[in-house]
């Protein structure tokens, strides 16, 4: 099983040129790494697929829970299954903070992007707040649980632990309490399923989540813009 490195590159960049010359950039320097590789841009950069030249996968950021019909502004599973992309994000934190996204709705989410046979990023991870007060292992319990409820095959699904407060703050988890965390989600899925820690991951802090935490890979928001800095992660998990 490889590591799986996965780049979340939210709202950016604003051109298809600057999308375009990243993607590039980080599918030469990818080339011939030994791990698998996805890079999730906004939904309007996805027609890219093919620029992966099967060295680095496609995924969205986000997608609806319904086949079509009157939902403005959302894309669907079989949308993105078009367009060639493999992968599709679930559950971030930003979503379920920003717009509204419950455990309830993530799981919705997934089982029909499994119909659509996407493979799944599905995101959790405790806020600061629940943290502080001794709740994490609770809140990482109910979401998986209810995330992947309904859910017998998890051959397609991978978990991402990213602790709210490491997001997009430079203050990234240890690596001591990324390993507690990653083996607790362990319990409730199977031996085979990617566990992958994300919260402000750098190349200078990537190689210990997979060297000693025990994750089978990273979720790379910010650090991803950059493919310079994006391949030394993706070498650092190798
Ligand atoms: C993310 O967006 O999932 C993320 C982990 O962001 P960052 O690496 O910027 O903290």
């Amino acid at each position: 099983m490889k590591n799986l490195i996965v780049a979340n590159w939210k709202m950016n960049p604003n051109s298809q040129k600057e999308a375009k010359d990243i993607f590039d950039a980080i599918r030469e320097g990818a080339r011939g790494l030994d791990a698998e590789v996805v890079v999730c841009p906004p939904a309007v950069y996805l027609y890219a697929s093919g620029f992966g030249q099967g060295i680095i996968s496609m995924g969205a950021q986000n997608v609806h829970f319904e086949d079509k019909g009157a939902f403005t502004g959302e894309i669907s599973a079989l949308m993105i299954k078009d367009l060639e992309a493999e992968y599709v994000i679930i559950g971030h934190s930003e979503r379920r903070k920003y717009f509204g996204e419950t455990d309830e709705s993530v799981n919705k989410k997934i089982k029909k992007a499994l119909e659509a046979g996407l493979k799944i990023i599905f995101c959790i991870g405790e806020t600061a707040e629940e943290r502080d007060a001794g709740k994490k292992n609770e809140v990482l319990e109910r979401q998986v649980k209810i995330g992947l409820f309904g859910i017998d095959n998890l051959e397609n699904i991978n978990i991402a632990y990213e602790p709210v407060w490491a997001i997009g703050t430079g203050n990234n988890c240890s690596v001591e309490e990324t390993k507690e965390s990653v083996n607790f989600i362990r319990k409730f899925v199977k031996p085979k399923t990617r566990i992958l820690y994300g919260g402000s991951v750098k190349s200078e802090n990537s190689g210990g989540y997979i060297k000693d935490a025990g994750a089978n890979g990273l979720l790379v928001g910010g650090a991803s813009l950059s493919a310079e800095e994006f391949v030394k992660i993706i070498k650092s998990a190798e």
